[in-house]
């Protein structure tokens, strides 16, 4: 074996690391071509069990009371994380801080944690209003979307649902207001028939918006909706 050929590998290797070499997002320690250090990585927040209809934490996989009592009219959930530190930070990078690039790393974390073939025909992204749209430059719910759909193979259509009404941010209002606040906000024109629908949005708190706009989906004629969110609050927050 010549050196050449022993060595040339080796710098290939070296410089792709040098490349793609980067700090971790939230330690700043070396993470090589990965968004965080594997310590980072280990330590971000989950839930073992969840229920399967709303994806609240700590329900050993069962339905959860609130669910049972009231079904909500989408039919799953399915959360990469649990909405605490350091998903927190991240999240709010990318929605405020117009850090894009989390967007894919995202979807690659809600991609794991739905698997292979989760019989879904359509990804459609949570709509924001066209005022906070142009506000914000970017739908962050639409940026995992898109990711996701190319990572998956899924077809995703972001302009099949609309924000039809500027509702008052949710986090405004106490809990019991919520419903009422953000009911008829959407309104969805294409028929989905027989369609079963996967809704992607970053942070599912009380779970009435994608409630709502799952009911706007299923007028439509979708057979099943589904949330993929990168985050769900854990109970009491
Ligand atoms: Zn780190
Ligand atoms: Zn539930």
């Amino acid at each position: 074996m010549s050196i050449s050929s022993r060595t040339l590998p080796g710098i290939g290797a070296r410089i792709r690391q040098a490349l793609l070499a980067q700090d971790c997002f939230l330690c700043q320690s070396a993470s090589g071509d990965r968004l965080l250090c594997e310590a980072c990585e280990r330590e971000l927040p989950s839930s073992a069990s969840a229920c399967p209809r709303c994806a609240a934490a700590g329900t050993g996989n069962e339905e959860c009371g609130a669910c049972l009592a009231d079904p909500p009219h989408y039919d799953a959930s399915r959360a990469a994380f649990s909405y605490a530190y350091p998903v927190d930070v991240l999240i709010q990078a990318l929605k405020y801080g117009g850090q894009l690039a989390l967007a894919p790393w995202f979807a690659h974390k809600l991609q794991q944690r739905i698997g292979p073939a989760p019989g879904v025909d359509l990804i459609v992204p949570l709509p924001l209003h066209p005022a906070r749209l142009a506000e914000r430059g970017f739908n962050q719910a639409a940026e995992i979307a898109k990711a996701l759909s190319r990572a998956s193979g899924i077809r995703m259509d972001a302009h099949m649902a609309q924000r039809a009404r500027n509702t008052a941010p949710q986090t405004d209002l106490p809990w019991r207001e919520r419903a009422a606040n953000i009911r008829n906000a959407f309104s969805c024109g294409h028929g989905l028939a027989g369609l079963r629908v996967a809704v992607v949005d970053d942070v599912m708190t009380t779970g009435a918006t994608l409630n709502e706009f799952a009911r706007t989906l299923k007028k439509a004629g979708a057979a099943k909706v589904e949330n993929w969110v990168v985050a769900r609050t854990p109970p009491g927050v």
